[in-house]
């Protein structure tokens, strides 16, 4: 009996083929059987946010405090945000990509 998963699979790889999947940062061909959204090279410029954050927009800060230096006296129209990682040059272009 045919897996219709086996069957998909097998598409999959042609359509791998034809289109090759492409890192959404920098555009570069990803190969066959690694992840299909970001390189290897890219993967490793993501810089993760650590505790402790900033309880406003989610910063890192070097110690445990409710907000950083730039929250403080300021009104946001969101309660909190919370990221999963900085938003640099990496995050830019993989956001401009989508
Ligand atoms: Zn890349
Ligand atoms: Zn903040």
């Amino acid at each position: 009996m045919v897996n219709i998963n086996n069957i998909f699979l097998y598409l999959d790889n042609i359509l791998d083929i034809i289109y090759p999947p492409k890192c959404m940062v920098c555009d570069s061909i990803i190969e066959i059987n690694k992840p299909r959204y970001i390189c290897d090279n890219c993967k490793n410029d993501i810089k993760f946010i650590n505790k402790p954050t900033c309880n406003i927009c989610g910063v890192h800060v070097d110690f445990d405090t409710f907000m950083c230096k730039s929250c403080k006296n300021k009104n946001f129209a969101f309660n909190r945000n919370i990221s999963v990682f900085e938003y640099d040059n990496c995050a830019k272009r993989s956001y401009l990509s989508a």
